[in-house]
């Protein structure tokens, strides 16, 4: 199987591109943030802080976690209830984000990413794909964009869901992301050793794209 790990800070527009690639190669795209996010759902609507993970982790029993491809989109079920469209909320990206710090949230999510990547071919987006997830990739990117430019992208795909948050607010969530995900002690945002650094900011999506596939069309070469 071929596993090519895309990880990078939030808004560097890992999914977008992770999906269009894995598109154009026949691969499984799988968004493991949107674990993650889900994960941050369930507590907060079981009344968790999602920053205590000994409010967390009790929990972590009663989930049941899956992914189903629609029409090649991924869909989260949580409990056998679809909530792809409620994880997308913006509470939840930092409800996602502290989760994600907790030890055992991260365990509980690993068997089942390392299983997609056992059974498919896979593009795979996070934080740690490369680093501690899959860390036998044979393609690691690290996609990253300025915090201002990530930020412009965002407030626009929000305002695009009709979700109005100021420019301002959209560049804080991002510049908290990046240090609470980069600074937290287990399996924290990096650069893989070896994975090449893609940087789109001034690229559009059309030239990120191409990098990013021209890129593993040349590793796949190789290996
Ligand atoms: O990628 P997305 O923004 O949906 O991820 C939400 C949050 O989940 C991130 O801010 C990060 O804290 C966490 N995450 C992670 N490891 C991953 C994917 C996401 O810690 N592999």
């Amino acid at each position: 199987m071929i596993s090519v790990a895309i990880d990078g800070p939030a808004g560097a527009g890992k999914s977008t591109i992770a999906r269009a690639v894995a598109q154009k190669l026949g691969y499984l795209y799988v968004d493991t943030g949107a674990l993650y996010r889900a994960i941050g759902l369930y507590a907060r609507r079981q009344g968790a802080d999602p920053a205590q993970g000994e409010q967390v982790c009790p929990l972590l029993p009663q989930i049941q976690l899956s992914l189903r491809y629609v029409d090649g989109v991924q869909h989260v079920t949580l409990n056998g209830e679809d909530v792809s469209e409620d994880i997308r909320l913006p509470e939840m990206s930092s409800a996602a984000s502290q989760v994600s710090a907790i030890p055992q949230v991260r365990d509980f999510l690993f068997d089942l990413q390392q299983n997609l990547a056992q059974e498919h071919n896979v593009v795979m987006d996070g934080r740690d794909i490369g680093t501690v997830v899959l860390p036998q990739a044979q393609v690691k990117i690290y996609l990253t964009a300025t915090p201002q430019e990530r930020a412009r992208r965002r407030h626009l795909e929000l305002l695009g869901k009709g979700i109005d948050q100021s420019y301002d607010q959209v560049l804080q969530d991002v510049l908290q992301r990046d240090y609470n995900d980069s600074h937290r002690a287990v399996a924290p945002l990096k650069q893989a050793q070896d994975a090449v650094c893609i940087d789109t900011t001034g690229l559009d999506f059309e030239q990120s794209l191409q990098t990013v596939y021209q890129h593993i069309l040349s590793r796949q070469a190789q290996v």
